[in-house]
């Protein structure tokens, strides 16, 4: 059941998608090789509870943490370890929170030090592709367009792999409702985007195979040749000229560029 929001509605989720990004910015001003991940997942539990939400992914099916915390051949859902982040990673977290009955869900990956130059264009190519789902998601379109613009500029153009087993989905009363938004696809196919349908879009793009495999820990997706992946995600309303983001990565991006330990993806 597809369940379509209000004009009202779309607007606390925008509030509970700006909450997620503040969140992810505030990670990003205290992120530094050193630092562990259990620290950056305190910070960030701290900060939701503080601002009268809540952290959508503890307990969700059993997730022990606030975020996804995803390093280098991690795709998404790792788990916040006492392990020290370390300069040369690329970091992905993913944060939801439940504000006022609604969810926001968004991601970032942030470069930790140095990364080399084709890791960098992994990333900077990701967001694009991202960028260019979102723009597709318009009404009188379907959910194939979406899939098969992320599909065409990462895989088509690049040659990067796109995880298949996960996906974007449906936000809303719940963190995930239909309809599932696949990177890959065809045009013309799948669902129409109606006016008030929310959703999440969150390319997971990896450096080389598609391919991807869980660890024993039962979450953490990792990459099958062990090389790296990027994950950005934002939450989408759609529009008839296209997606509009009710997340914000500006203000991230801000935190980024203001910590000299991070590296921006430009
Ligand atoms: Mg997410
Ligand atoms: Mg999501």
């Amino acid at each position: 059941m597809i369940y379509l929001k209000t004009e009202e509605e779309i607007e606390i989720m925008r509030m509970s998608s700006l909450l997620v990004c503040a969140t992810l910015s505030e990670i990003a001003t205290i992120l530094k090789p050193g630092i562990s991940g259990l620290a950056l997942d305190k910070k960030a539990e701290e900060f939701i509870r503080d601002h009268n939400a809540i952290p959508a992914f503890k307990g969700f099916h059993g997730f022990p943490a606030s975020l996804c915390i995803s390093i280098n051949e991690q795709v998404v859902h790792g788990i916040p370890s006492k392990e020290p982040i370390k300069a040369g990673d690329v970091v992905s977290v993913d944060c939801g929170v439940c504000l006022n009955g609604f969810y926001g869900d968004s991601a970032y990956t942030f470069v930790v030090g140095e990364v080399s130059a084709d890791v960098l264009q992994l990333l900077r190519v990701t967001i694009e592709s991202l960028e260019l789902g979102i723009q597709e998601a318009k009404f009188g379109n379907r959910v194939g367009d979406i899939s098969q613009a992320i599909q065409d500029h990462t895989e088509g153009k690049y040659g990067y792999g796109v995880v298949r087993e996960l996906v974007g989905h449906g936000i809303g009363k719940q963190l995930h409702e239909p309809p599932e938004i696949p990177n890959f696809g065809k045009k013309g196919r799948g669902l129409v985007l109606k006016e008030g349908l929310v959703i999440a879009i969150e390319p997971m793009i990896n450096l080389g195979t598609r391919r991807v495999k869980q660890l024993k820990d039962g979450w953490t997706m990792v990459t099958q040749d062990k090389k790296p992946s990027a994950h950005f995600e934002h939450t989408v309303a759609v529009r008839r000229d296209g997606g509009e983001k009710l997340s914000d990565h500006k203000i991230i991006e801000k935190s980024v560029k203001n910590n000299i330990e991070l590296t921006k993806i430009d």
